[in-house]
């Protein structure tokens, strides 16, 4: 069937509304769920402080109770996800109402892909960042996968449309990994390990601006599909943006995962291409550049060149983008974030320019892949790169942070790395949002959200629950990560990593 998008208005969340329209789209697209049928939602997070963020509960209801009454052959109905932040998926499953969700649904199993198996796909086109990816072991062995994501704007990406939803098919230590300024070759990277044969986007209420604290944007659409670029093409087709400026669009349209061109779409549904323009006429999407996201504040950022590789100006996929996400973040659970925090100043990349700090105001450079050589509040300053290529990093290696070892982490930085007085280094690649969020805490004297009272039981039960099932799975001798079938033995392409010390660039595959 040629690429097809349907349009359909869902002016709310009424269950059996969106349930009448998944099955609808089904249909149009000639579908039949069948054996191990898994959803990926997009629950980066949720709660009282996050309602915009996630793939309703309610949505992902419809979509569920659609896909059982069209299936044939169904041997598993299941959801699963890996949410953001360091947070425990439970947590953010609980907070969107998702148990309770699947409850109403009956017969469904929620996946945790941060308690179960990582499965190596290998991976053979050219223009791979590396050999082989991770994924969670439910998404390696679906047979009809649905991609349900949430129609939002991206800091990193510029939007977060199906594609960009598989951030979330790798649990956190696979997922930092190339988390950087080669991102979107990373999310094109991540289409070769599984392609959905329906996606149905959540664009009822839209986010605006950013991913975890979205602005509200009533949009009222349900949007469906069955080839993923073509998808994305539309929705930034209907948000004003050209899908070829989208860097994995383009990769993935480029690589031969779906077209972008309107003359090989068929857009269908009740709501045409232009009256869902006019619907999102002045929809903010992402992409500002750190120094304009914090004009008129007391944070000054600073931004130089990241690592050559992939030739980019900016890091787009890193830390810049995890600040502005903390930033809004502390406001949300502290309304006086911005009158607290004291003059700061912050620095990412390789930046030769003028930092203009007076004498005990503090200067926090962020990444490994800071430098700086110069004078500050009159004296001298030397940061050093510390980047590791990324040929270095083995996924098979991989090691995890949970967020306990994060606070700890962040502490130990911000009392003790210092390099000169007043300024401090935090090292990482990338520093997270959950990092770059403490730290704010402590230069600000701010509210810390992980200690909120009305989160603090709920999380610390979903983390112990989480930790208690991960010791279960090694008790029985499940590994974390497991060598894919194609790649056991010696037909598994390793990666040439050089001897410590050694520079030498290496041989892509
Ligand atoms: S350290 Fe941060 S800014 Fe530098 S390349 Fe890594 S993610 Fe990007």
């Amino acid at each position: 069937m040629r690429p097809t998008v349907i349009l359909r208005a869902c002016p709310d969340y009424d269950v059996e509304r969106i349930e009448r329209l998944a099955f609808e789209g089904l249909e149009t697209l000639g579908l039949t769920p069948h054996g191990r049928v898994l959803c990926k939602p997009n629950v980066v997070a949720s709660g009282k402080h996050f309602p915009h963020a996630h793939t309703r509960a309610e949505f992902m209801e419809g979509v569920l109770k659609a896909l059982r009454r069209k299936g044939q052959g169904i041997t598993e109905l299941a959801v699963g996800e890996r949410c953001g932040i360091t947070m425990p998926t439970r947590f953010a499953y609980r907070g969107a109402g998702y148990y309770a969700m699947a409850r109403r649904v009956g017969g469904v199993t929620l996946h945790h892909f941060d308690e179960v198996a990582q499965v190596e796909i290998p991976m053979y086109h050219p223009e791979r960042l590396r050999d082989s990816l991770f994924t969670p072991e439910p998404v390696a062995t679906a047979d009809f996968f649905v991609n349900c994501p949430k129609f939002k704007a991206h800091p990193w990406t510029t939007v977060t449309f199906s594609m960009k939803n598989y951030i979330g098919i790798q649990d956190d230590r696979h997922r930092l990994i190339d988390h950087d300024h080669r991102l979107n070759e990373k999310v094109a990277d991540l289409q070769y390990i599984v392609q959905p044969q329906f996606i149905a986007i959540d664009g009822i209420i839209a986010g605006e601006g950013r991913m975890l604290t979205p602005i509200p944007f009533d949009l009222k659409l349900m949007i469906m599909g069955n080839n993923q670029v073509a998808f994305d093409a539309v929705c930034c087709h209907i948000i004003g943006i050209d899908p070829l400026s989208v860097d994995h669009i383009r990769m993935a349209h480029e690589r031969g995962f779906g077209p972008v061109d309107l003359k090989h779409i068929d857009v269908v549904g009740d709501v045409s291409l232009e009256e869902a323009k006019e619907r999102a006429a002045g929809f903010r999407s992402g992409l500002i550049r750190v120094e304009d996201y914090f004009q008129g504040t007391n944070i000054h950022a600073y931004s130089g060149p990241p690592p050559s590789d992939g030739g980019h100006d900016y890091c787009w996929g890193g830390c810049p983008g995890a600040l502005e996400e903390a930033i809004e973040i502390l406001r949300i659970f502290d309304s006086a974030t911005d009158t607290k925090m004291p003059p700061t100043h912050i620095v990412f990349g390789k930046y030769d320019g003028r930092i203009d700090a007076n004498p005990g105001e503090t200067v926090v450079f962020i990444g490994d892949c800071a430098q700086f050589d110069g004078r500050i509040a009159e004296q001298d300053v030397v940061i050093e790169n510390l980047y590791v290529d990324r040929s270095r990093h083995d996924p098979l290696q991989a090691k995890g942070t949970d967020i306990f070892a994060k606070m700890l982490k962040v502490g130990i930085d911000m009392r003790q790395a210092k390099v000169a007085k007043d300024v401090i280094r935090l090292k990482g690649c990338p520093v997270s949002v959950a990092e770059h969020v403490l730290a704010l805490v402590s230069l600000g004297k701010l509210k810390n959200p992980y200690y909120e009272p009305s989160n603090a039981v709920l999380f610390t039960s979903a983390y112990m629950s989480m930790r208690t099932r991960q010791a279960i799975n090694k008790l029985r001798g499940q590994p974390y990560n497991r060598p894919g079938p194609l790649l056991r033995g010696e037909a598994r392409p390793r990666l040439n990593l050089p001897a410590p010390g050694q520079d030498a660039p290496l041989e892509r595959r």
